[in-house]
């Protein structure tokens, strides 16, 4: 991911740098040595890097935008939850180091001391309970089921709590972290008691069309008032039809295929899991709720007026889309149309799929770029074309390296096309991309 500035992110460093610049002079600076110091700003970093993680797992529709959108905070969410464990190693590790020079015993006694010093054993079941829930994000013993992963990260909340009230029992600075606390608590408050009731909309299935064997576009009328969307934007899908082999009010993130000014919500969904299988027999008139819009994948006008480095609107555009990957082009394409406007920059989409039948949309598409000036569609067949190359983007796309390139599809697509850009001299800063695995 290349970096990027948002208006929200000077607040997020704000946020995180508060407890340091707070608590730091309050350290023992030179009293009881350096390496003590050290160890204990590793771990007010660390606290606060796990409670700026917590108040990233809010998800308000709207907000996202400020920060870059809900993908990329996940990704800073995920660093955080990292940095913060790591800090914790470096925490107990810079203990045991500062107390080393006095003795063996020293070192040990000060890590495990008897169970009346509680505020140190406090400290260790936070860092046990973090262990538990980050082992399989980082990928140890294998990967875990999304739903199972998800619950097991609900033990995030109880190693907060242990790891605040460690802290607060040795702190000469409490108000800073209750201050911290109070948002993290608010953020889970809303996350899990608050926004299934106000953040989701109800919207009933109208229809449904197939578009491949595994492969459907779900049409959603709102029940009341629906959500405003961009194009290339997502949101959070619950079904609550009972009925369903699975997935009953599982929230699922998928991309809006619609053009920003249709009245109906179209969603194309590929099975992939339980989840997304069962979605294939939806009845028309089920109901689901709908959360968000989330997300910034094509341009933000009104964000870079803010200061925020975004994509050059003048600037011609490279859509490359893999598979169902093609469904925030399919909203930007029909965006196109629906809006009629002439003064967009030139799109050109190619679209990589393994073969004809995997091409989702695809008639759909050449039928707006025969009625759109300035947008065109290419294909690229896996099975009959071998891996993409250069030479096969710059036959469809002569003057691909100039333009602004967006991307959205399976990681590996992702990963291929990245270098071969890269290797082309096409500066990250204009690659834009969405994969559909952001966890
Ligand atoms: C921003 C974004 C936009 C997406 N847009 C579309 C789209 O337009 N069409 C489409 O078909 N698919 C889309 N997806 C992928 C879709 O969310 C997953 O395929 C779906 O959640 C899989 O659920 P499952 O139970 O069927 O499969 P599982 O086997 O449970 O999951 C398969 C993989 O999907 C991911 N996943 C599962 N559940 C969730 C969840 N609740 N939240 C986040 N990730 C999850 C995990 O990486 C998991 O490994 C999108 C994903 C993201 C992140």
């Amino acid at each position: 991911m290349t970096f990027r500035k948002y208006p929200g992110d000077l607040l997020l460093l704000g946020l995180f740098l508060l407890p340091v610049v707070i608590a730091a002079p309050a350290l023992p600076w030179g009293s009881q040595g350096w390496l003590y110091s050290l160890a204990e700003l590793a771990g007010v970093f660390a606290l606060s890097a796990f409670l700026l993680a917590g108040i990233l797992s809010a998800r308000i529709p709207g907000i996202d935008p400020w920060f870059g959108g809900l993908v990329r905070l996940w990704v800073v969410h995920r660093w955080l939850g990292f940095s913060a464990f790591m800090l914790v190693m470096a925490h107990v590790l810079l203990l045991a180091l500062a107390t080393l020079p006095m003795s063996v015993g020293a070192s040990v006694a000060t890590l495990f001391p008897p169970l009346i010093h509680r505020e140190v054993w406090l400290g260790w079941a936070a860092f046990l309970t973090m262990l538990v829930f980050i082992a399989p994000t980082l990928g140890f013993f294998g990967t875990l089921h999304y739903q199972r992963w998800k619950r097991l990260h609900l033990l995030s909340a109880p190693a907060l709590l242990l790891a605040l009230v460690h802290t607060l029992m040795l702190s000469t600075t409490a108000w800073v972290w209750w201050l911290l606390s109070a948002l993290a608590l608010a953020a889970i408050a809303w996350r899990k008691l608050l926004s299934p009731w106000l953040a989701r909309k109800p919207y009933v299935v109208d229809g449904m069309d197939k578009l491949a064997r595994d492969v459907v576009e779900l049409r959603l009328r709102p029940k009341g008032k629906g959500i405003r969307w961009q194009a290339g934007q997502f949101v959070y899908l619950t079904p609550m039809d009972a009925s369903l082999a699975a997935g009953y009010r599982e929230e699922h993130p998928y991309t809006i295929a619609s053009g920003s000014g249709d009245d109906e919500l179209r969603i194309g969904i590929k099975a992939v899991g339980d989840a997304t299988r069962a979605l294939l027999d939806i009845k028309p008139g089920a109901e689901v709720r709908i959360e968000g819009p989330y997300g910034i994948f094509f341009d933000s006008p009104a964000l870079a007026a803010k200061g925020a480095d975004g994509p050059d609107p003048r600037r011609k555009q490279l859509w490359l889309a893999g598979g169902i990957g093609i469904t925030p082009f399919v909203s930007g394409a029909r965006d196109r149309i629906e809006a009629g406007e002439t003064h967009r920059p030139d799109a050109s989409l190619l679209y990589l799929a393994n073969r004809p039948e995997r091409a989702y949309y695809l008639d759909e598409l050449i039928r707006i770029a025969e009625a759109c000036d300035g947008f065109a569609v290419h294909t690229h067949y896996m099975n009959e074309h071998g891996v993409i190359t250069r030479d096969y983007l710059a036959e469809r796309c002569p003057d691909f390296a100039e333009r602004e390139i967006y991307m959205c599809g399976p990681p590996g697509m992702i990963n291929h096309l990245q270098t071969l850009l890269r290797h082309e001299g096409v500066p990250g800063h204009r690659i834009h991309t969405e994969a559909f695995d952001f966890l």
